[in-house]
């Protein structure tokens, strides 16, 4: 089949990352018979230098024509590059926001997996480590805190700032839909977060999350506040296979699970609109402490790759080779220097960007 994905590189080590996951998306063509249209679209920082936007229409307009995009990272050091001397509206991240919102993605998909070859980088217990987890958390991405109304006041020449939290019922409606599905096509358990005791917005949200549930009878669901969430992710946090919750709560939650896998450059993410659609990216930022030196590590990127191909492509088997070369890759003892063990680093396979892409693509 012939497929269409924009790539968009952007910044630091932007474009090492997404180099090295195309080399394995060429290899998944070349195995499985398809053909992957590459469109190269401009964002970020190096669409500021080349264009005096961060987004321009023309990269919306092809980013809508594709089957899905996939992405590096954008931004630079927020201390010293010139792109954080413009407007809020004019740097690199309001390049992305743009095209969240002009996409529509919605939901944001960010698995946690515990690989059992990199468990000592889990900040856990042993214990806990070595029992595993493997959890996605979705969260949705432009409703709430982050899109209500906000000023600030000065009353008596006190300040006074406020922020609104709003939900209706369809933004909760169809990020719910999406939780479901994928838990179909997991472990078929979803756990819905949020502050119910507290919130009208949480108090609807439940609501209308127990209506989509009717429809899925095979589903088991929980709900859970969220303070007492942060504190199971680090007790245990094998009960979960798909976190459900809002925005603002998505954001520090999913945070966390990253860290307790201990490896940022390993953890893949996705944002969804309604229709297959995806923009697909690692975890992490632009690196520009590491940029330009072929030292970082491309799996995040990759395993983004794997999750294009799964949720936009609907290729599992696809997906699943790629997943499973990394973790081949892993179990021959090559690694990039941030996921090293502290010991027996000396019985590693020491490698860069470029040949970590080879390697997995070697591997399919
Ligand atoms: P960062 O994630 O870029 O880097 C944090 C640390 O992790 C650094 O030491 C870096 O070297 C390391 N690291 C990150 N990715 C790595 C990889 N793949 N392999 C090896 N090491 C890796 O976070 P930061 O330094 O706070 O931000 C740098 C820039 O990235 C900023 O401009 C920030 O706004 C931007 N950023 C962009 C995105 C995005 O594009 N979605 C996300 C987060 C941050």
């Amino acid at each position: 089949m012939d497929y269409k994905i924009g790539v968009i590189a952007g910044d630091g080590i932007g474009p090492e990352i997404t180099d090295a996951a195309w080399t394995v998306m060429t290899k998944v063509a070349q195995k499985f018979g398809h053909h992957f249209e590459r469109t190269d679209i401009l964002m970020g920082g190096c669409s500021i230098d080349a264009t005096g936007e961060p987004l321009t229409d023309d990269a919306i307009a092809s980013a809508k024509a594709q089957d899905a995009v996939l992405m590096g990272s954008i931004g630079g050091n927020t201390s010293t590059s010139p792109w954080y001397k413009l407007p809020p509206d004019k740097r690199p991240e309001a390049g992305l926001l743009k095209l969240r919102k002009s996409l529509g993605l919605f939901a944001n998909l960010r698995p946690a997996y515990l690989y059992p070859q990199l468990k000592e980088s889990c900040p856990l217990k042993e214990a806990t480590a070595d029992k595993g987890f493997d959890l996605i958390m979705v969260r949705e991405l432009t409703g709430g805190l982050y899109f209500g109304k906000r000023h600030t006041e000065s009353y008596n020449g006190v300040l006074q700032a406020t922020d609104t939290l709003t939900y209706n019922e369809n933004e909760i409606r169809r990020v719910a839909v999406k939780a479901f599905d994928i838990a179909r096509k997991r472990r078929k358990k979803v756990t819905s977060v949020d502050k119910a005791n507290v919130l009208d917005s949480s108090r609807l949200w439940r609501k209308v999350v127990e209506e989509v549930w009717a429809d899925y009878p095979d589903v088991e669901l929980e709900h859970m506040l969220v303070d007492n969430c942060a504190m199971q992710l680090v007790r245990d946090p094998a009960q979960f296979d798909v976190i459900l919750t809002e925005n603002m709560f998505g954001d520090i939650l999913s945070d966390e699970a990253a860290m307790i896998t201990g490896s940022l450059g390993m953890l893949s993410s996705a944002s969804l609109n309604e229709t297959k659609f995806g923009l697909y990216e690692p975890s992490g930022g632009s690196a520009p402490d590491i940029a330009g030196q072929d030292i970082a590590n491309p799996i995040a990127t990759i395993l983004s790759a794997a999750m294009l191909l799964r949720y936009s492509l609907d290729l599992d088997d696809e997906a699943d080779a790629v997943e499973n070369a990394v973790t081949k890759v892993l179990e021959d003892g090559i690694r990039t220097r941030d996921i090293l063990p502290r010991e027996g680093a000396d019985k590693m396979t020491i490698v860069g960007c470029k040949a970590m892409g080879q390697a997995v693509a070697d591997r399919i």
